[in-house]
């Protein structure tokens, strides 16, 4: 195994400039999340609220954390008042919460909607005719304190790369419709976070802003979370 910075090296150097690496570190050790760190690294992925919330504490601040797991309603008040970014929006009751407590903590969330893409039932996420239910309910209710700043999906665990091109495509598909319909106007409607250790290649091709590495930067974990 290659040492975590210079994984983080490889990466970097495969992707095109402009293209955000957020380093995936849940179930990895602080000290180890640090190693990243010490490359350089700033933008990290978690996907439990407990979890996120005891390595912040004892982490650096400039460190941007994007939740990127299923979020409960009742523990957002835990994360909004450090999270970079909220990656797996999956309902409009949670989009209403996060803006609640993001206006008692008098902060602004940047967002992103996660769309189910995958074949697997298990997904959580958004079809479109949902979110374009929310984009009318949002047009008459308008939420200050979140900024909708794209879209998020997961592609099914696979290695049929004809399967995984359709899958970003559908995401990316979604991303043009949402943005000419409902946000023509809104400058920071620009992400599509998509592509893991597997398959982050295939997403840049296929249009990915923001690509979420776990494993080809810190090696496998001890047990897989999702
Ligand atoms: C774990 C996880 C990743 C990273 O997965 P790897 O295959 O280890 O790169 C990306 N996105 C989400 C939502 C995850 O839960």
């Amino acid at each position: 195994m290659m040492s975590v910075s210079a994984n983080i090296e490889n990466i970097r150097q495969a992707i095109p400039s402009g293209i955000e690496l957020i380093a995936v570190s849940k179930t990895m050790s602080e000290e180890v999340i640090m190693e990243a760190y010490n490359a350089g690294q700033r933008k990290f992925g978690e996907n439990k609220v407990q979890e996120l919330v005891s390595k912040q504490l004892n982490l650096p601040s400039d460190i941007q954390w994007h939740f990127i797991g299923h979020l409960q309603t009742n523990k957002v008040k835990y994360i909004v008042p450090f999270v970079y970014m909220i990656q797996s929006v999956d309902s409009y009751k949670l989009l209403k919460e996060i803006d609640k407590q993001a206006a008692k903590a008098k902060r602004s969330i940047q967002c992103l909607l996660q769309f189910h893409i995958a074949e697997e039932e298990t997904k959580y996420g958004f079809d479109l005719e949902e979110a374009k239910q929310m984009f009318q309910t949002l047009k008459n209710e308008p939420l200050h304190h979140i900024k909708i700043c794209g879209v998020m999906g997961m592609a099914t665990f696979t290695d049929d790369e004809k399967q995984l091109r359709k899958e970003f495509k559908s995401l990316k598909t979604i991303f043009e419709n949402i943005k000419k319909d409902h946000l023509s106007e809104i400058t920071y409607f620009k992400e599509i976070s998509m592509g893991m250790s597997g398959d982050y290649i295939l997403a840049i091709e296929e249009g990915a802003t923001l690509i979420r590495v776990g494993s080809n930067i810190f090696g496998n974990r001890l047990y897989n979370p999702k």
